[in-house]
């Protein structure tokens, strides 16, 4: 059997094609959303982040408007900024791009950003209306995962779903989600006792760990869907060999980056799944598509259009 490969930047097309109809019929109603991004310092991976993120605004149209403030910035300072966007009528996502400098609060900074532009979907107030299922803000990652799952027709209801990760970012939304869906949740983490034998009841997997391709075919049912989040890089031959060795096209890329990405889930389980996401390509493009997807939700729930707001995602 070989896995159906879910395409994530098919589907995060799609979904930034819906979105740039949307977004037009807002402007047209003097309703243009607006995304800030605030970048502390210069961390080079953040960067290459926030790059994205505006450039993904400007290809939709949404506003954008980039802060960055020197990594000397205190938390104080921080979280005025923080205020001074909650307060402007035109800004409805306001994004804190993480890591933070070690001597700033990152919780205390991202409890200053009000709830309603809470684009990334951190706060507790937004975490709390996912677990009680009412309208808020959802994290961008699980979301798109979601979205996956439902645009390629995998069933959800009644299904078994295991979770590996139990982070506040991934693991915990994702299986909040799967269970609003009304799948039946297993969340597993670094204690639980035979992971395989858990993860091999899924007939949807989830994996957001953050361990290169630590999901071998031993832990996949035969045709189970495998939603691969992690996103880890590659530069040790012996390792690339070990997930890609013979496969001539990663070998090319390898050769000429001197890197690779691979997900949790080692590229055997494409094997043994019915349906896999890929890496790269399959949740990753899904976060920003999802992003903007949060900062039209954000600016419909909040300054109010006629179109209903969906319920969590
Ligand atoms: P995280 O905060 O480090 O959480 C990792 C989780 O995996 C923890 O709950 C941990 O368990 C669990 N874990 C670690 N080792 C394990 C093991 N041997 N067996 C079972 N569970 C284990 O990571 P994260 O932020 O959720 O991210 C997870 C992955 O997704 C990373 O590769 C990250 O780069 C990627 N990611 C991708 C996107 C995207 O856009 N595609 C977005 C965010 C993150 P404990 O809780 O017990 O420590």
């Amino acid at each position: 059997m070989s896995a159906t490969i879910l395409d994530g930047n098919k589907i995060a097309s799609d979904i930034r094609a819906e979105l740039a109809g949307d977004v037009k019929s807002m402007t047209a109603a003097g309703l243009r959303p607006g995304l800030a991004v605030i970048l502390v310092g210069h961390n080079p991976a953040s960067e290459i982040y926030v790059r994205g993120k505006v450039r993904s605004c400007e290809e939709l149209g949404v506003y954008s408007e980039q802060i960055s403030p020197p990594a000397t910035i205190t938390t104080e300072e921080l979280c005025q900024i923080v205020e001074g966007l909650n307060h402007r009528d035109e800004i409805d996502g306001i994004l804190v791009q993480l890591p933070l400098p070690d001597h700033v609060d990152a919780k205390r900074v991202l409890l200053t950003v009000d709830p309603a532009k809470d684009v990334d979907g951190f706060h507790p107030v937004n975490v709390g209306y996912l677990s009680t299922q009412r309208p808020g803000l959802v994290p961008c990652t699980p979301a798109g995962v979601m979205e996956i799952l439902k645009r390629s027709g995998i069933p959800i209801a009644g299904r078994d779903a295991v979770v590996v990760g139990r982070s506040d970012i991934v693991g915990k939304p994702a299986a909040m989600l799967l269970l609003n869906a009304n799948a039946t949740v297993t969340v597993c983490h670094s204690k639980t006792h035979d992971l395989p034998a858990v993860c091999r009841r899924a007939d949807i997997l989830v994996a957001a760990i953050g361990r290169a391709g630590m999901i071998t075919r031993d832990f996949v049912k035969p045709g189970a869907a495998v939603l691969d989040v992690g996103i880890n890089r590659v530069g040790d031959r012996a390792e690339f060999e070990k997930f890609f060795g013979g496969n001539k096209k990663r070998e090319e890329a390898f050769a000429a980056k001197g890197s690779t990405l691979v997900g949790d889930v080692h590229p055997e389980v494409a094997e043994v799944a019915g349906a896999l996401t890929p890496v790269p390509g399959g949740v990753g493009p899904l976060t920003i598509a999802m992003l903007m997807s949060n900062t039209v939700k954000a600016a419909r729930m909040r300054r109010g259009t006629k179109k209903p707001i969906p319920v969590a995602v």
